[in-house]
């Protein structure tokens, strides 16, 4: 992402109530209401999904590591594959709404990317039976009018401050490389796809690493006020999770 983007999006983060806009958590209790989770918080997003193979690989890896995440979906991908969101659904995880084909945002028009929306709105909440109600653009790009129709309809919209950038790794290493560089912070929204192959594999060494040990994964809709979550606020300590023996950021 560019740095004017970064500056645009950091911008809008804060002009907008955090209730509709989001680019990284920030607290919304008083650390006592924490309880004894002591590491940061994060969450874990995965875009464009589902996909046949590498969607249930990344939820076996999830399910092992005891992390629950939030899934943008690509609603046309849904209706191929509705088995999988309930899946997703029903192994706990939040799910969003990544607009109907995933159309590229400069050749896509304000009322189309808002119909897209709503279908595919429809069309997750009808086969889950659970909230839809968080969007992701795609490539997190928004124009003026995008953005104003979407605040019309208090629809939160949900993007990142860290990005794996896993759509272009050539290989499993280079998600090693990024795993063990990446340092939490509480507050992060990280940015992987389940599109690809390689989200599963950071999962599989995140749930390795010391670094990982006391880290909390939240859903993004966590971090929201009010009634715009799906789900209640619910800290989750992981350590407990965590493979023995540990192992250190090299993976011995
Ligand atoms: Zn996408």
């Amino acid at each position: 992402m560019s740095q004017l983007r970064q500056i645009l999006k950091s911008t809008l983060d804060g002009l907008l109530p955090r209730s509709l806009f989001l680019t990284q958590g920030r607290e919304l209790r008083s650390e006592s209401a924490l309880g004894d989770a002591s590491g940061p918080a994060i969450s874990l997003t995965f875009d464009d999904g589902p996909h046949p193979e590498h969607t249930p690989a990344l939820l076996d890896e999830l399910d092992a590591a005891g992390i629950e995440a939030t899934f943008f979906i690509v609603g046309e991908r849904a209706k191929c594959h509705p088995g999988l969101v309930r899946r997703i659904a029903e192994a706990g995880h939040e799910i969003g709404n990544h607009t109907w084909t995933h159309s590229e945002p400069r050749q896509t028009s304000t009322s189309q990317f808002l119909g897209e929306l709503q279908r595919t709105r429809a069309f997750l909440e009808d086969l889950t039976g659970s909230p839809c109600g968080i969007v992701r653009p795609p490539k997190g790009e928004l124009s003026p009018g995008k953005l104003f129709g979407l605040l019309k309809t208090k629809q939160p919209i949900v993007l990142w401050n860290q990005d794996t950038k896993d759509y272009s790794m050539m290989g499993p290493a280079e998600m090693g490389c990024w795993v063990t560089q990446y340092s939490p912070r509480h507050g992060d929204i990280v940015l992987m796809h389940d599109l690809h192959p390689h989200a599963a594999t950071g999962i599989a060494l995140m749930r390795k690493l010391y670094a990982y040990r006391d880290v909390q994964f939240r859903k993004v809709s966590d971090w929201l006020p009010g009634d715009t979550g799906v789900k209640s606020f619910n800290p989750k300590p992981l350590a407990t999770v965590w493979a023995e023996p540990r192992i250190n950021a090299n993976g011995r």
